[in-house]
């Protein structure tokens, strides 16, 4: 794999005579007119690259864009494909981020995650325990958040403690007991990856990898994950800015990996009340700067248990595509996070508002 990349890189960089850094310095996209057929994005999609650039393609409702990725010095040949018959325009893209950013793409992304759909009118709500720590605490507690309208499983295999003396995982064994309990209860699930060794293997499993907020700017993992087809989870840093973040996702998207789920889970502050603060102004920032989806998970954020549900409820409200909540069968029992773990009972209820809510917001679950 890691040939690859570098063989890619030497492409780019003979192919174009250019220093590696310029590799990806511009980023132009060529929007297709709305008639355009596969044929002629091919046939966009072969010029771009006799010019020497790499290219994406991100395939819209009604058009399709292809972005060119290389060196700023030839952008008038990539300009000059505006005469093209089937190419309505072709604009450079001055953000930093790119592929993630509305700029690109207008309409939302929508990820489909076997065929639980993300980003669109119906909230996808993920719900589990922190951390997986044996079969009977794994089915109980995804049967239960099943029964109350979770559509994705989450459970911790490989975990990021502040502590090396804390649990840090049941790590293959974890992931053996989230695709069984996955396949009992007909939910697909969502576990972390910490590092890019266990990629293959936890990709092996899993329906959609998450990148922990300590990973945020692991670029190595980033890319790593970028190169995978399944959707990635990425969670929003203690210290990460949005801008910052969505320069995580654009590592993800560059590597070819368009199915990503952004996640914000509380910052860190003076404010020590709660474990984090959580940004929910992140929600409309993020819906406006980019198309990819973006869920709350008011646990980490808040920290305890008592102040989940009114997070969760008013992330419902801002806009948010999504939650994500640790639900724990026994929480004083719980090897990592019990006091912000809801009961089943208390996620019940909580499923209940956040049907109310989505609804006054013209949204479902
Ligand atoms: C988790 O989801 O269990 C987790 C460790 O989250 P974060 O990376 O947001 O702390
Ligand atoms: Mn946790």
């Amino acid at each position: 794999m890691l040939g690859y990349t570098i063989g890619r890189q030497c492409y780019d960089l003979y192919h174009n005579g250019d220093a590696v850094r310029f590799r990806r310095g511009l980023i132009m996209i060529i929007v297709m007119q709305e008639n355009a057929t596969q044929q002629d994005v091919e046939d966009v999609v072969k010029r771009i690259k006799d010019f020497g650039y790499s290219t994406r393609i991100l395939s819209g409702e009604f058009r399709t864009v292809v972005a060119a990725l290389g060196d700023a010095r030839d952008k008038a040949r990539l300009q000059a494909l505006e005469s093209l018959k089937h190419v309505e325009s072709v604009m450079p893209i001055l953000k930093p981020y790119k592929l993630c950013s509305r700029e690109v793409r207008a309409e939302n992304s929508i990820i489909d995650v076997k065929g639980v759909k993300i980003g669109g009118d119906k909230l996808v709500v993920m719900a589990g325990p922190c951390s997986v720590e044996s079969k009977e605490q794994l089915i109980e507690t995804g049967k239960s958040v099943l029964a109350s309208g979770a559509a994705i499983l989450r459970g911790g295999a490989f975990k990021p403690r502040t502590s090396p003396y804390s649990f840090q995982g049941m790590e293959e064994e974890g992931l053996k007991l989230l695709k069984e309990v996955s396949e009992a209860t007909g939910m697909p699930f969502v576990t972390e990856v910490m590092n890019p060794r266990d990629v293959e293997l936890v990709h092996k499993y899993t329906d959609i990898m998450q990148i922990g907020a300590r990973n945020v700017q692991n670029f190595s993992l980033l890319k790593e994950v970028g190169k995978m087809e399944k959707p990635i989870l990425l969670k929003r840093g203690l210290a990460t800015t949005i801008d910052e973040w969505l320069m995580s996702a654009e590592y993800i998207l560059s590597e070819g990996n368009n199915k990503v789920i952004l996640c914000e889970r509380g910052i860190r502050t003076f404010e020590n009340a709660t474990r984090n603060t959580l940004d929910l102004s992140a929600i409309p920032v993020v819906k406006e700067k980019s198309h990819l989806p973006i869920i709350i998970d008011p646990s980490h954020g808040a920290g305890y248990w008592q102040y989940v549900a009114p997070m969760a409820l008013a992330a419902v409200a801002a806009g948010a595509d999504g939650l994500m909540i640790e639900v724990h069968w026994k929480p004083e029992e719980a090897f990592s996070d019990g006091p912000q773990s809801l009961k089943p009972p208390k996620f019940e209820a909580l499923m209940k508002n956040v049907r109310k809510v989505a609804e006054a917001v013209g949204r479902s679950v």
